[in-house]
């Protein structure tokens, strides 16, 4: 009898699976993890398939699994997901499968740990060290010997001293759970009356199971987290594993804490700075069940859970949930996705829904849960513009005459304010006073973005980054470099004029040494050690400063002139969210937003707190150009070391685009940032009505044109949020 044949998808950049044979003996189900030989090397893959009828003249030539790995195997519902992924945004198979096995080489039984404790008499010779090790462990207990070493403070050279005598032993400990079990009744917060109607629905939904999507809409500080935390404890109560999104993870701290407040333990982290021994234990524990809830960045959609049974995605709105490179998907809509496969309730959090959302929860196909009011009464900030064309600042300057008197009122009042800047660095441009040169990227179309802290050029493309020239390279001039325009480093020192006894934090991520460092100083805002924040949009997401309550955004116009079609949408959520960050426990927050177009449709539902009225006229704009979430975009973006090829290619690619009435091939147009990292770009935006399968259509057209040749590299991104 012919040997059976299984087909495996291996985690390389390959859509296509390949056809083993199964050694006598060795029993594999579909999702099994293997070793297979591929090439030269062993890979690890998935039991995607039985092959019964391979062809005969194949069947000889086929190699053999080289053995069936020790792992729980990867479950139908999570096979799904990442063909359904992979057809849909267009990366291979493979690349999708490997944001599934992202658990490293660390798979199998973890490294012991071991512990020491007394055993047997006292040493022959004593030392002042010894004694102290003896004084430590005559409580009976074990200890690690990293512990030991550092309670004792002795070096770890006397504690092995006293095993070799025998005088300590060693035993092996039982590993450390990633994770405990949290209490879905620790401790229940008094909810207000829309905030038990608001925590009821979702409740019900995870009680009734099957997939849904609710859009929990509230606005800031209205007690969102509370009040999904009621949906987390239903399916904790369920046994059932939860999964709770984050735009980034590394701002968490605080939302970990509040976990545990409610829940009583700690939930597992899922993120790309995990250890890889955490990240291999954490991965094998979410397959064996053994985590009830994951706090995760978007990665965190591909784990491999036991038995998943609800997912949150807070601040569905966030742009962070858009992966860029490698396979392009964005972690909200795959969240929704994922849901629906797994048959479970999804639930979206925000206080500026996407319009996707929002348009979903409008026509009935989401549910939409809503906390229309902060929670204790609180006030929502009011917001004033601040018009810079008729009240800005002197020349040189950025904060305005208000705009400085109302911070500091604020400051004598022993508040914080918040001066936010989306933009990191010193000033975004440097030209020379006597020839007029601007100091560029030698890889990309950009300016270098001055960062002073670090005594560096910095190019935010591609990282090249260079110290500041001693004379100008086109005139020779020396001392003739000026900063053009404010990054939050120039605020700083504006500011430190301006208010020379307040206690100035610049939030920036180029400024975040560790994630550790990061969670203290936003730790050390929210405990009032610093008067004025000054940040870019780090700030922005999710905290709770009680002692804001002052925010004042400096360029309230700079996300608008992009030309990117979710300008708009962008514009309003960041500006919502960060003034957002005032007057959550005082309620007496205010906003001020300089602008040069206060008369803009985004500035006026700011200022006037209509929220609707944004979403209506950013509604009605979509629908008449066929925007999404009324119709479909995907763009193709062409790069090469010479700007002829890329062009070439991208005609070439244009050309063999299918006839399609329903499609819309705009370009090849040389992209808004024409070279980045020394390769030029040209792009192409393809443009369907929504009921159009634009991936099929892709792939097809794809299949079908030339493949790119050379030093061209074509990137599909669909649904793209940057047109860059
Ligand atoms: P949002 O996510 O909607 O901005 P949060 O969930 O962060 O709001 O809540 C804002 C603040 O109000 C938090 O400090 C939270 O602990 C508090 N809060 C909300 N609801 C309650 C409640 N029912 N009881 C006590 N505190 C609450
Ligand atoms: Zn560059």
């Amino acid at each position: 009898m012919a040997a059976r044949v299984v087909d495996i998808l291996v985690p390389v950049a390959l859509d296509q699976t390949y056809s083993y044979r199964v050694p006598v003996g060795l029993e594999l189900t579909p999702g099994d993890l293997v070793a297979v030989p591929l090439g030269a090397r062993e890979y690890m893959g998935v039991v995607w398939a039985d092959n019964p009828n391979p062809s005969p003249r194949l069947h000889n030539r086929l190699k053999d699994v080289d053995e069936k790995l020790d792992v729980p195997p990867l479950k139908a519902e999570l096979r799904q997901f990442v063909d359904w992924v992979s057809g849909y945004t267009l990366a291979s198979r493979g690349m999708v499968l490997r944001m599934a096995l992202r658990m490293g080489e660390h798979l199998g039984p973890g490294r012991d740990r071991v512990g020491v404790r007394l055993s047997g008499p006292a040493p022959q010779r004593m030392t002042a060290a010894r004694v102290r090790v003896l004084e430590l462990f005559a409580d009976g207990l074990t200890r690690s010997k990293g512990e030991a070493s550092q309670e004792a403070g002795v070096s770890a050279g006397v504690i092995d001293g006293l095993i070799d005598e025998g005088t300590l032993e060693t035993v092996i400990l039982p590993p450390e759970p990633v994770a405990s079990q949290p209490d879905p009744d620790f401790h229940k917060p008094e909810f207000s009356l829309a905030q038990l109607a608001a925590a009821d629905t979702l409740r019900t939904t995870v009680e009734q199971g099957g997939y849904t999507v609710t859009l929990l809409d509230g606005v800031t500080g209205s007690g969102k987290t509370e009040v999904y935390f009621e949906a987390v404890a239903e399916n904790i109560r369920r046994n059932r594993q939860t999964l709770i999104l984050m735009p980034e993870i590394a701002l968490t701290a605080q939302f970990l804490d509040r976990f545990c407040e409610r829940f009583g333990v700690r939930p597992a982290e899922w993120h790309s700075q995990l250890s890889p021994r955490k990240r291999a234990r954490t991965w094998a524990a979410v397959a064996a069940g053994e985590v009830p809830v994951v706090v995760g960045a978007r990665s965190a959609l591909f784990l491999p859970y036991a038995d998943l049974g609800l997912i949150v995605v807070d601040e569905e709105h966030d742009p962070a949930y858009k992966q860029e490179d490698g396979a392009h998907y964005h972690a909200r809509d795959m969240a929704v996705v994922r849901g629906s496969i797994a048959k479970i309730p999804v639930v979206l959090a925000s206080a500026t829904p996407s319009v996707e959302s929002e348009v979903n929860a409008r026509r009935g196909r989401y549910r939409h849960v809503h906390l229309p009011e902060r929670f204790g009464g609180a006030h929502l900030p009011s917001i004033e513009a601040i018009d810079m064309r008729r009240e800005g600042p002197p020349r040189g300057r950025f904060i305005s005459p208000r705009l400085a008197e109302a911070v500091a009122v604020s400051l004598t009042r022993g508040e914080q304010a918040l001066l936010f800047l989306n933009r990191r660095g010193y000033a975004p441009l440097t030209l020379c006073r006597a020839c007029g040169f601007r100091l560029q990227c030698p890889n990309c179309d950009a300016w270098l973005v001055d960062h002073r802290f670090k005594r560096r050029l910095v190019c935010h493309h591609c990282g090249f980054s260079m110290p500041p020239p001693v004379e100008c390279p086109n005139c020779h001039a020396t001392d003739s470099f000026a900063a053009v325009g404010p990054g939050v480093e120039r605020l700083e020192q504006e500011a430190g004029e301006l208010f020379p006894q307040a206690r100035i934090l610049v939030l920036s991520s180029d400024l975040v040494e560790s994630i550790e460092r990061l969670r203290q100083e936003l730790d050390d805002v929210a405990e009032g050690r610093f008067d004025l924040i000054i940040g870019t949009q780090l700030v922005a997401k999710g905290h709770h400063f009680p002692k804001l309550n002052l925010v004042g955004i400096i360029d309230a116009d700079l996300g608008l002139g992009n030309g990117d079609p979710r300008a708009a949408e962008r514009t309003f959520q960041l500006l919502h969210q960060v003034v957002g960050r005032a007057g959550r426990e005082e309620g007496r927050g205010i906003g001020y937003l300089q602008t040069h177009q206060p008369e803009h449709p985004v500035m006026r539902a700011l200022i006037s707190g209509d929220r609707e009225a944004f979403y209506k006229n950013e509604i009605e704009q979509r629908e008449h150009s066929g925007y999404p979430p009324f119709g479909r975009l995907a763009s193709l973006v062409v790069t090469a070391n010479e700007r002829h090829t890329a062009e070439t290619y991208g005609r070439t690619l244009a050309k063999a685009a299918p006839k399609d009435d329903q499609v819309r091939v705009l370009g090849p147009a040389e992209a808004p940032i024409a070279v980045v990292r020394g390769r030029h770009r040209f792009r192409l935006l393809v443009k369907s009505p929504r009921a159009f399968d634009l991936s099929a259509y892709l792939r097809a057209w794809l299949a079908a044109a030339p493949k790119p040749r050379g030093n061209v590299r074509l990137e599909v991104d669909v649904d793209p949020q940057s047109f860059y």
